[in-house]
């Protein structure tokens, strides 16, 4: 199967950071993102590559040549012309085969190919999209699905006052050869002239949800957070850190989960943490908090009234002379209703809500931990989801049916002295 990726563009909004460049050799951490996009590919088998080239095709040729160096084989499709996000698709049409993806060249993506093809032949689709929640809901093209995941509309950057699901186009697709055919002559957008064709057509276009690492670098703030997310990755995958920790969830793991705690006198300790504490401690464990409070971007309170309250459960925790050494929390959540209720610039997806890793890599990373030897303990899937993604060993200490079908934990046990004392080495 084929992957046809875009590289013809010339960079605009970023030119402060890849000069004349074209886009896909834009460097990202020391390696243009192209490059990246690449592995991906290969990681899933998927290494038969055409790129599209137009701007600075030659300069993308003398790079990548035929592919051997990189463990795929690229042909070119080049653009003569100018010919829009899905004129240079039709342009490679002799190239592609039944199915074949649609990737671009300049979005750091860490999209698990397989199981998008997989969706992608269950529903029987003309086309599907892989959609995400997005970390600028209102600055981007929301997607609309029906029930069985069917694309009904796009919504192109919605008003704060409408309402909508925050799922995103994401700019990963798998096409049916046919979908060539309903391309037109000359210059033609993906979005504006295709999409609408695809949604009325009759297998239609389907929405592949993910929250897989994905992010444009449209803005200098997102392509920093892209080389963070690329450092911290190196860390973890590469075993830099040496430290053993026990990550703890918060809410139902060491306090009370009464609702959501959203106040200082909602909090009360579970029994045996502080001892737990104490206990891990002694067993030479560093012990760090992560948190999801999205009572924060639901406008319950506000980031000083979390901290306030992450501040009493520690404090709480130590009072056996344990000592918990940092606390990681996110305030965001993807819904983006409410948009007009207080601290609504926190509704958005993110990539610290745990079951998303973020939170917990970035704790691996700041304090030197080896993931190998830390565990974590959560009451939720989410949580096990999260520590299963960082690789490190998960404790579920709340009821079994909790985590139905989404997760596998490594060990359950009824509390967080227990773990301590029975399952922590
Ligand atoms: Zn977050």
């Amino acid at each position: 199967m084929k992957v046809l990726i875009t590289a013809g563009g010339k960079g605009t909004r970023l030119k402060s950071l890849s000069g004349e460049l074209p886009k896909p050799l834009m460097p990202v951490c020391g390696k243009p993102v192209l490059e990246y996009v690449i592995e991906t590919c290969k990681s899933h088998g998927f290494c038969d590559i055409v790129l599209l080239v137009g701007y600075g095709a030659d300069q993308i040729k003398e790079h990548f040549g035929d592919g051997s160096g990189f463990g795929v084989r690229i042909e070119y499709s080049l653009e003569e012309e100018p010919l829009g996000t899905a004129g240079c698709v039709k342009n490679a049409a002799a190239l592609a085969d039944d199915d074949f993806f649609l990737l671009h060249g300049d979005v750091y993506s860490e999209l698990d190919l397989s199981l998008f093809f997989k969706f992608h032949k269950e529903k029987g689709a003309l086309a599907s999209i892989f959609v995400h929640g997005s970390t600028h809901p209102y600055d981007t093209d929301i997607v609309e699905l029906n029930s069985e995941g069917r694309v009904e509309g796009v919504l192109h950057r919605p008003g704060k006052d409408e309402r909508f699901v925050n799922l995103s186009n994401a700019g990963s697709f798998i096409f049916r050869r046919e979908v060539m055919e309903l391309i037109g002559e000359g210059k033609q957008n993906l979005e504006r002239d295709l999409f609408p064709l695809l949604i009325s057509s009759e297998k239609g276009l389907f929405g592949y949800i993910s929250d897989d690492y994905t992010k444009d670098m449209g803005t200098p703030d997102r392509f920093a957070a892209v080389e963070k997310h690329i450092v911290v990755k190196q860390f973890v995958e590469e075993r830099k850190g040496t430290k053993k920790a026990v990550l703890l969830d918060r809410d139902g793991t060491l306090n009370k989960e009464v609702g959501l705690v959203d106040s200082l006198d909602r909090i009360e300790l579970l029994p045996g943490v502080a001892e737990a504490v104490k206990v891990l401690n002694g067993k030479g464990y560093l012990l760090i908090i992560v948190t999801n409070q999205p009572q924060v971007a639901r406008g319950m309170c506000s980031i000083e009234e979390i901290e306030a309250m992450n501040a009493r459960v520690k404090e709480l925790a130590e009072a056996e002379g344990g000592k918990i050494i940092d606390v990681f929390y996110c305030p965001h959540h993807p819904e983006t209703q409410h948009a007009d209720a207080p601290y609504s610039e926190y509704r958005k997806a993110c990539e610290c809500r745990k079951p998303q890793a973020g939170m917990i890599l970035e704790a691996i990373y700041r304090h030197g931990i080896d993931p190998g030897k830390s565990y974590l303990i959560g009451d939720s899937w989410r949580d096990i989801v999260a520590g299963n993604r960082a690789g490190v060993t998960t404790i579920f200490i709340g009821e079994k049916e909790g985590l139905k079908k989404r997760a596998d934990a490594s060990h359950y046990v009824d509390g967080v002295l227990k773990a301590a004392l029975e399952v922590i080495e």
